[in-house]
């Protein structure tokens, strides 16, 4: 048996959660067109009959600039503490830049061999990815003081492009090692915090760019009725009054559509029918306070 931790780094929306879901074939992290939506470190687990994958998915790399942000930073650096691998995430929409290429030498500096996606090569062409791959190409041998990248890899999360030639050249560097999960996990976070995320991630992505980070999602009651129906109350935790009529929106209507496409996706989580009522409740400077952030689910001190 093999196993081992891998790490999935790049910039904010490059595709890492993505590109995580599409590794192990399942929605484990949430994805939005937003920056930044993966606060926490969330691992995504994939077993087969020879292998234990650990995905290690992370915040985007950025500057913090508050409590939360100092914590997401604190997240991506330890994730790369001891792992069996990491996979790099270049967006190929995006211009590769000298900061790119400094971020790879940096983990090529480590022990643990290094991979690079260059992910959504659906929205791209052979004329635009040829090019990168060839900028990038010195980076494939090794020299004084770092180590090589072992493979540039096209993908596409999307598209479920090389998803397998990624993951094949993945279990070539896995160590022998136990099962640190149980063969049907598929992440090591629980179901209370999974239902957290996806309401957030409705949320962010019908907000657009209404209110900037600034949610919290509480999961206030949870039970199940004798038909088997998840009955469940949720708070969602605005910074401001204005930001709460905002997510109510005109008649309700954009809390209640946050909820029907919270409710289905929490459905095929949990396989029970769910009946989820959400309540937007205003708690101003949450991000900054310690109490309040581990109330909605991140554990400013662990990490
Ligand atoms: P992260 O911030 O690096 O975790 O990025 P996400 O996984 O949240 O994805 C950011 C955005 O890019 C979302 O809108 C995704 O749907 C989109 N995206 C991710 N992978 C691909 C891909 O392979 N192709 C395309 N076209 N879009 C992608
Ligand atoms: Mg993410």
């Amino acid at each position: 048996m093999k196993s081992g931790f891998i790490s999935i780094l790049g910039k904010p929306n490059v595709g890492k959660s993505s590109l995580m879901n599409a590794l192990i074939g399942e929605k484990v992290s949430i994805v939005s067109p937003k920056a930044q939506t993966t606060r926490d470190r969330i691992n995504g687990i994939l077993t087969t009959d020879e292998y234990q994958m650990i995905f290690v998915d992370t915040p985007g790399v950025h500057k913090p600039k508050n409590r939360l942000g100092e914590y997401m930073e604190k997240c991506v650096r330890t994730s790369t503490d001891g792992v069996d691998a990491i996979v790099i995430v270049l967006d190929v929409t995006r211009k590769v830049t000298e900061a790119d290429e400094a971020f790879i030498e940096k983990y090529l500096a480590g022990a643990a061999p290094v991979f690079v996606a260059l992910n959504k090569v659906d929205e791209s062409s052979y004329e635009r990815v040829y090019p990168i791959i060839d900028k990038l190409s010195y980076l494939t041998r090794a020299e004084e003081g770092r180590n090589a990248v072992r493979d540039i890899i096209p993908t596409s999360a999307k598209k479920r492009k090389n998803i397998d030639v990624l993951k094949k050249c993945l279990a070539d560097v896995l160590p022998e090692g136990p099962m640190y999960y149980p063969a049907d996990e598929i992440t090591d976070k629980s179901e209370r915090y999974m239902i957290v995320e996806i309401i957030r991630e409705k949320a962010l992505i019908l907000l657009n760019d209404e209110i900037p980070h600034g949610i919290g999602v509480e999961v206030r009651t949870m039970f199940f009725d004798e038909h088997g129906t998840a009955h469940m109350s949720v708070d969602i935790v605005a910074e401001k009054e204005s930001h709460k009529s905002i997510i109510i929106g005109a008649g309700g209507e954009k809390l209640k559509m946050i909820a029907e496409r919270a409710r289905k996706d929490v459905e095929n989580l949990i396989g029970h029918k769910v009946y989820m009522e959400l309540f937007v409740k205003v708690r101003e400077n949450w991000r900054n306070d310690a109490l309040v952030m581990s109330d909605v689910g991140y554990d400013s001190k662990k990490g």
